[in-house]
């Protein structure tokens, strides 16, 4: 059995370098970016008023006092092109429209609440600051600025952005694709049960999460717990198909765990079988040719804990992605645990008198689904000890990462 560090490093020392391939803006969403994105224009591209209001020179050498009167010259709108107009004089004023350019030498705009209209003539009622209401150009984005780091997860707020900038297509790493295998003679996919049976919560629990994980993941079968169609399947997919490969169950030490033994007949080269960490201590890790093998215990818990903190950190650096940090709340309460094991544990974390608090759920049994509804993150408790206090500090993991983004959980970089 080997600690959660070394598993982790292990793991990734097996972790081929990402493959990069254009793709539109349009379809990025969810995609990871392959290099860091610069700016290659100005936004705003022109200056141009906040305000709707009136455009006008503040002068060189006068102090305007309140009801100066200025001239009013025209009036522009967005989208109008501003490059005929004729300059502007001191006490001459344009009327415009938020997002329309600032006229020749304007330097600042009155809002309209400020003014009063008289004719052809604007009265200012009170007299701004140089330079209010005006949207300078490269304000927002300057030409070489880095707008998107690379092994940045695309969000809609990163499509905005490049919309804006006219960027039409990214340098993306390619999706990882994924394959599931269920094991288990106790599982059914549909019907009602029969004797003895169960319905398989995993595979289906397996492609949502993948899906948000922003993986091809597609389900390859359910295998009874017969090694022989076991391998098949796995045969069909290995180095060609599939980056990665998960099988559900039949690792532990049951007479039917046969995943370990399936996997050195097919020459697999085992990473390591058992980790101290609660649930999921049974997981095997094994590299099949250019394939990862996760091989994750088959309580619904654990294979969500293995996907969490296994799978996820190896989708990370496959696709060229900072490791996540978590963030350390404080316990609310006491918590027992097992000595020497990295506990991952369903919790909900929050906000009490501005300490951030992490309260462990009862039900942390690795079959216990229920909790799950209720948590919003996991707790990571150390190897050391078999208990700790409360107001120590933990670790905390949003129950998912990139279907969000980091907010609450992610640390300031
Ligand atoms: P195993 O890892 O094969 O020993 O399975 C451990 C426990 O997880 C057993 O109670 C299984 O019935 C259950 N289990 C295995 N696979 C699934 C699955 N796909 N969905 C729900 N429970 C499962
Ligand atoms: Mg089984």
């Amino acid at each position: 059995m080997i600690l959660y560090d070394e598993a982790i490093k292990r793991m990734l020392s097996n972790a081929p370098r990402p493959e990069v391939e254009e793709v539109s803006v349009s379809e990025s969403l969810g995609r990871i970016t392959a290099c860091d994105i610069l700016s290659c224009e100005n936004i705003p591209s022109f200056s141009n008023s906040a305000m709707d209001g009136f455009a006008f020179r503040y002068p060189d050498n006068k102090i305007l006092t309140p009801s100066e009167k200025f001239k009013v010259m025209g009036i522009i709108a967005a989208g109008d092109d501003i490059t005929q107009l004729r300059s502007t004089g001191q006490n001459e004023a344009w009327e415009i429209m938020t997002g329309a350019s600032m006229p020749p030498d304007c330097n600042t705009v009155i809002k309209v609440e400020d003014t009063c209209r008289r004719g052809e003539e604007v009265i200012f009622n009170q007299i701004p600051k140089f330079g209010t209401h005006v949207r300078k150009a490269g304000e927002d984005f300057a030409v070489g600025d880095s707008i998107i780091k690379q092994g940045t997860r695309i969000f809609p707020e990163h499509v905005m952005a490049l919309a804006a900038l006219g960027v039409q297509s990214i340098s993306s790493v390619r999706r990882p694709k994924v394959g599931i295998i269920s094991t288990g003679a106790e599982l059914m996919s549909e019907g009602s049960l029969s004797p003895g049976k169960i319905r398989n919560s995993t595979a289906p629990f397996l492609t949502g999460e993948l899906d948000l994980l922003g993986t091809e993941a597609k389900f390859l079968g359910s295998n009874s717990d017969d090694p022989k169609e076991f391998l098949k399947v796995l045969r069909g997919q290995v180095d060609k198909e599939v980056d990665i490969v998960i099988s559900t169950g039949a690792v532990s030490m049951g007479k039917y765990d046969f995943v370990a033994t399936a996997l050195r007949d097919l020459g697999a080269e085992i990473l390591f079988h058992k980790t101290a960490i609660r649930p999921g201590k049974p997981l095997l890790v094994a590299r099949l040719g250019k394939t990862i093998f996760f091989g994750v215990p088959g309580n619904p818990v654990s294979t969500a804990v293995a996907i969490r903190f296994f799978v996820e950190p190896y989708l990370r650096a496959i696709q060229g992605a900072r490791p996540e940090l978590g963030t350390l709340f404080k316990l609310k309460s006491r918590i027992k645990k097992p000595e020497g094991l990295r506990c991952f544990f369903k919790a909900v974390s929050f906000i009490e008198d501005g300490n951030a608090l992490v309260e462990i759920l009862p039900g942390q049994e690795s079959f216990k689904v229920s909790p799950l509804l209720t948590a919003n993150s996991w707790a990571v408790l150390p190897e050391a000890g078999a208990s700790l206090e409360a107001g120590e500090k933990v670790r905390v993991f949003g129950l998912h990462s990139w279907g969000t983004k980091e907010i609450v959980f992610g640390e300031k970089r």
